[in-house]
């Protein structure tokens, strides 16, 4: 796992510049940003979700190196597809800990007039990322719970860092759309789902809350790194744990959307 201190900073990829360091590539997603997406996973990320179902992202060294020049080429070709908002999503793993290298690949792709996107946990938080939102049209802020002790305790890390990164956006007015795991018994108690609508209510540069319902597709990828899933015993959501949440969530957003 990462050090703390390599965490906190941006990480330079290995050839520091014209390179990321990626985990894979997705040519058609539909699911992390509107429309038809080019995905690009990143390697490395701060945290350690006990329901990752990319276990295999968290450690920076995993990656491999991929040139930007090539990912904006592939992005190109792909432009005909980005009809209905479509475009480009950098997810992960943690894509702020390479914003520095992501600011000439979302130059690149808003000179050719392709439409940005960045999912982040909003850990990492520095002149960089301030910089790559220069050029971000959505940002997909995932707060995986609004209390901080039970935030470290899914994440491994306390939440206050992804709440400033949170009122930053807010701040600048940046088009964010929020994303929350609903995992049984973990993260959809709701005292802390009317939490964290109140919390949020008022950032009017939130344009959507997407409920992630908790599932159990990433489990074997930790018994393959010799990790133990520790939520084995967590059922999937049921429709009316979903259906509740979806009725909390909507007393405060007036965009939610189970994903
Ligand atoms: S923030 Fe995302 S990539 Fe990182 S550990 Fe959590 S679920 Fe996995």
């Amino acid at each position: 796992m990462l050090e703390k201190t390599a965490t906190l900073e941006t990480v330079q990829t290995a050839k520091e510049t014209g390179f990321l360091k990626i985990h894979s590539i997705e040519s058609f997603g539909t699911f992390d940003g509107p429309g038809i997406r080019f995905v690009v996973f990143l390697q490395g990320c701060p945290f350690q979700c006990l329901y990752c179902s990319n276990p295999d992202t968290m450690e920076f060294k995993n990656g491999q190196d991929f040139a930007i020049d090539d990912l904006v080429d592939k992005a190109i070709r792909m432009k005909p597809y980005f009809i209905n908002g479509g475009g480009v999503t950098v997810s992960g793993g943690e894509p702020c800990m390479q914003a520095k290298s992501l600011i000439p690949f979302f130059k690149e792709l808003k000179k050719n007039g392709i439409h940005t996107a960045i999912d982040t946990n909003g850990y990492v938080f520095n002149h960089y990322v301030k910089e790559l939102l220069d050029y971000t049209d959505l940002v997909l802020l995932d707060v995986k719970h609004i209390n901080s002790e039970i935030h470290q305790k899914i994440t491994s890390r306390r939440n206050e860092k992804t709440l400033e990164t949170a009122t930053y956006l807010r701040e600048i007015n940046q088009p964010t759309w929020l994303r929350y795991v609903l995992v049984p018994g973990l993260s959809d108690q709701p005292a802390y789902l009317h939490e964290f609508g109140q919390y949020f209510k008022e950032f009017d540069n939130i344009e959507k809350l997407e409920i992630q319902p908790y599932h159990t597709l990433g489990a074997h990828k930790w018994e393959l790194l010799g990790k133990e899933y520790q939520l084995a015993d967590t059922p999937e959501n049921t429709r009316a744990q979903l259906t509740e949440a979806h009725r909390i969530f909507s007393m405060y957003f007036d965009d939610v959307v189970i994903n």
